[in-house]
């Protein structure tokens, strides 16, 4: 994908023309707090290019990325004297992912918040055979 795109709000963030509360910046990643939060200190990791989903990203930006998710959840958890927190990305539209633009979450977590973990996103579990795990495992491995 190109660098930037017009119409995505993150990008207009990275180019400055809409404001956030940065907290971190590097030449490829911004991260800046969300401006509807689910929790004191909802933190939201990007890169500074435009990429739609975590396949789009070139191996590289994808480490940046990550990097900056690794080095900043303990800083958000720190300054808000968190006791853990949920980091999690809406991958593709139909996973729930609002903004096309990618970017991580990390919502801090606190004993008494009432909130759950993913697993609880999930409705029923498919009932899958060792068969079908196996196929699954091996489409995997084969499409990496
Ligand atoms: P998602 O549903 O994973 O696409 O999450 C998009 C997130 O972006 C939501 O949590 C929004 O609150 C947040 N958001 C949308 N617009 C802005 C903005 N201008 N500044 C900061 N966060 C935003
Ligand atoms: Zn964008």
């Amino acid at each position: 994908m190109s660098e930037q795109q017009d119409d995505c709000i993150f990008c207009q963030i990275v180019a400055g023309d809409i404001p956030s509360r940065t907290v971190y910046e590097d030449d490829d990643v911004l991260a800046f707090l969300d401006a509807n939060p689910l929790a004191p200190g909802h933190t939201l990791v990007i890169p500074k290019a435009h990429h739609e989903t975590l396949g789009d990203l070139p191996g590289d930006v994808g480490s940046d990325v990550f990097a900056a998710l690794h080095d900043l959840t303990p800083a958000v958890e720190a300054a808000v004297d968190a006791d853990g927190s949920t980091v999690a990305f809406n991958n593709g539209e139909e996973a729930g992912q609002e903004v096309p633009h990618v970017h991580g979450h990390i919502v801090p977590r606190f004993a008494d918040d009432g909130g759950r973990p993913i697993h609880s996103l999930f409705g029923s579990r498919p009932d899958l055979s060792d068969d079908e795990l196996d196929d699954i495992a091996a489409a995997i491995e084969d499409a990496n």
